[in-house]
């Protein structure tokens, strides 16, 4: 037996398998090799494999997400047949007499790179395309199965360090447990594990020869243990049962209006990231969707999703949640979340870079192409729309009136949607939470976001898991920021919610009902609890 002690960033305790994540690049070595023939017959047999496991991703993909969607995974198979591709593989391994992984890994970047400096944007998009099929091929050649994504059981996922795009590709029903070294309590990757309703830890150092082990995640302690004795086993599953109790007894608030003692009606709303997370939000009896951060559907596929893409999801979420509110927060790319198509580029400070409403505002072909989707969604249920990381009036003005000309574009296509949907913007940072009181004639209702407005507030990076400890959310600043936000927002007519992670944190609950929030969005398993905390107060 052996134990470990992080952080816990996501409560709970799991019992299961390791398996450990390492990124294909880190394992790639050159080596030298006699024979190049079998070198490239090893490649040969590892790259059907790659193609016959994208033909099941295909499949699954048409099943789940539609067959234009599924497509990308039929490209990918005809990129690992292309005859300049393996052209390249086999003269790296035939005139360098180097392994098969090095040739892949090598090819895999210098296409990568070649594509990525085109002009024409269908093969830049490819850049990415290209570097995920050499990393499955590679994956494979390295003696893992290729497909991080495809478990035969549920695991615990333990990693250097998790990025969300990497987080969102597990299959949910096959996770236990997350176990990273970096990352931070409101890094996306927690708050996903969060939204998954996970135990997880931060803080680990992780030994490769823990793959396949049993272990114990106590995400309330912190605590990783390696092949635990009976004694902790039984301990483990203790607290499990005492767990299932406790989400019993909430479960009994299911269909009780969310309303303080003094009569204040609060929408209790929940956070998602996806059509996935409707049935867990409704199951938890969410009364609406508070933040629905839209930026997922860019981190899941290989190319911006088109109109007719977020159309529909949004249309599902909507419809799915039956006439209840469903605020839709336009794309927040950039920082933690990177897409290798958008080419936002490298920066030295990216938390405090080109992002959010910034790329958006000056790349108004995505803006409008989303908000488009959006308004055309906004005829299948109650639509809302909000838009982050806002610091001046201007950039409200601005968005406003992109709205109106996808709003003119639309009546003049005769397509139906809803006139008067509700606008908001997120009050994320310290300048729009000082601003407020003005940018709240402009708009219908505020969503604070406490995981940023506390970075930029403590200038602290949400990231960096050195600072952690003092990242503290409940600084003064952040919640006289917070009480000064609500009571300007009310000032100009505006309601005002909170969807940052500290919407979920009880203890706050009661001073939030006192500053006079108006709603509060959290991961949909958070929702009971915090309608405990409101009917109690
Ligand atoms: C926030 O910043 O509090 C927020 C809700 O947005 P995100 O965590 O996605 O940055
Ligand atoms: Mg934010």
């Amino acid at each position: 037996m052996q134990q470990f002690t992080g952080k816990g960033i996501g409560k709970g305790v799991a019992i299961g398998k390791i398996k450990i994540f390492d990124k294909s690049e880190e394992k790639v070595r050159r080596v030298s090799v006699e024979d190049t023939a079998a070198e490239f017959a090893r490649f040969e047999e590892a790259k059907a494999k790659a193609i016959e496991q994208l033909g099941v991703l295909y499949e699954k993909a048409c099943v789940e997400v539609g067959e234009e969607n599924a497509a990308i995974f039929e490209v990918h198979q005809m990129m690992l047949d292309d005859d300049d591709y393996l052209d390249s593989i086999k003269n790296i391994i035939e005139e360098q007499k180097v392994n098969a992984e090095y040739a892949v890994a090598t090819t895999g970047d210098n296409f990568s790179e070649m594509f990525a400096n085109m002009e024409d944007e269908y093969f830049k998009a490819r850049s990415a395309d290209v570097k995920d099929i050499s990393e499955r091929v590679v994956r494979i050649l390295s003696g893992s199965d290729g497909d991080s994504s495809s478990m035969d059981e549920p695991v615990i996922i333990v990693a250097q360090d998790l990025a969300p795009s990497e987080t969102v590709q597990f299959d949910k029903s096959k996770l236990l447990a997350f176990v990273t070294h970096l990352g931070s309590s409101n890094s996306h990757t927690a708050i996903l594990a969060r939204m998954m309703n996970l135990p997880a830890i931060i803080g680990i150092e992780f030994d490769k020869a823990w793959d396949g082990k049993k272990a114990i995640v106590d995400g309330y302690k912190g605590t990783l243990t390696i092949d635990p004795d009976d004694e902790q086993l039984k301990e483990a599953l203790l607290i499990r049962e005492k767990d299932k109790e406790k989400a019993k007894l909430l479960r009994t608030l299911k269909g009780k209006p969310s309303v303080t003692k003094s009569g204040k009606k609060i929408k209790l709303y929940a956070n998602i990231k996806g059509v996935n997370d409707t049935a867990s939000a409704l199951d938890n009896d969410a009364e609406g969707v508070g933040l629905f951060r839209s930026e997922f559907l860019y981190l899941e596929g290989d190319d911006f999703p088109s109109e007719e893409t977020q159309f529909s999801a949004y249309k599902t979420v909507a419809e799915n949640m039956g006439g209840k509110q469903v605020v839709i927060r336009t794309l927040d790319l950039g920082a933690d979340k990177q897409v290798s198509y958008f080419d936002l580029g490298q920066e030295d400070n990216p938390a405090m870079g080109y992002r959010a409403i910034r790329i958006c505002l000056t790349r108004p072909e995505i803006f409008k192409t989303q908000l488009r989707a959006i308004y055309r969604a906004s005829a299948f249920g109650n639509v809302a729309i909000m838009f982050p990381m806002i610091i001046s009036l201007d950039e409200v003005l601005q968005c406003k009136k992109i709205v109106e000309e996808v709003k003119a574009e639309l009546k003049a296509e005769g397509i139906p949607f809803k006139e008067d949907v509700e606008l908001g913007i997120m009050i994320e940072t310290p300048a729009a939470a000082v601003i407020s009181e003005t940018l709240a004639h402009e708009v219908d209702f505020f969503s604070i976001g406490t995981n940023d407005l506390t970075q930029y507030t403590l200038a602290i990076d949400r990231q960096n898991a050195k600072l952690d400890n003092i990242n503290d959310s409940h600084h003064p600043a952040v919640l006289e920021l917070i009480r000064m936000t609500i009571e300007n927002g009310h000032k100009g007519g505006a309601w005002v919610g909170i969807c940052g992670e500290l919407a979920a944190d009880t203890t706050l609950t009661k001073t939030f009902i006192e500053y006079g929030v108006d709603e509060l969005s959290v991961s949909p398993g958070f929702v009971l609890s915090v309608r405990n905390e409101i009917i109690n107060n």
